[in-house]
């Protein structure tokens, strides 16, 4: 069984209902949801003036080998309206590996743990909610410490 854990993010339409539809079809198709952070609202990164996104984690087990869940996970992303355009611009729905057990994977459409997740306040707040004491396997810090450390400054607050 692998523990993962995986990072929801909605800037466009229902974002609430989007993010709980996407939840019941993770836990239909891909694994038991064993943890759930709660909903932020998060100003949007990378490419700031869009709409600020509600951004959740989820820890699930998963017997799916990790390429496998990627697809998976991009089947429900396009299931819920998913339309691939711009790097970082508005999307329905996003789902990020955030981390496989404590792997470390460097394929060409998969890279984990989150090359990113160190620079966004709006991953590392909700995985400091239910995980601050894990350890990531490549910088060897736990999540409460990447947070203390992170620079980035944009708002990451509970939602509603
Ligand atoms: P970012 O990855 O910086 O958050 P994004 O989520 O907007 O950007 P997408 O357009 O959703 O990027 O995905 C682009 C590609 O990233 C996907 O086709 C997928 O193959 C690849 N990818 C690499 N590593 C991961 C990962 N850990 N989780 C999800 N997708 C990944
Ligand atoms: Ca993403
Ligand atoms: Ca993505």
């Amino acid at each position: 069984m692998n523990k993962v854990y995986l990072l929801l993010g909605s800037n466009a339409g229902n974002r609430e209902v989007l993010l709980q539809e996407a939840a019941n079809q993770i836990a239909d198709n891909c694994g038991k949801i064993v943890v759930e952070s709660s909903t932020y609202q998060t100003a949007a990164w990378g490419m700031e003036n869009q709409e600020a996104f509600l951004n959740k984690v989820l820890q699930i087990n998963t017997q799916l080998q990790a390429e496998i869940l990627l697809k998976n996970l991009q089947t429900i992303e396009n299931n819920l309206g998913r339309q691939r355009e711009v790097l970082w611009g508005p999307r329905t729905l996003d789902i990020d590996i955030l981390f496989f057990n404590h792997e470390v994977i460097s394929l060409p459409d998969l890279k984990v743990p989150h090359p990113f997740l160190q620079k966004r306040r709006f991953t590392l707040v909700p995985m400091a909610e239910i995980a601050p004491a894990m350890v990531h396997p490549v910088l060897h810090k736990t999540i409460a410490e990447l947070l203390e450390e992170c620079t980035d400054t944009l708002e990451v607050a509970k939602w509603p």
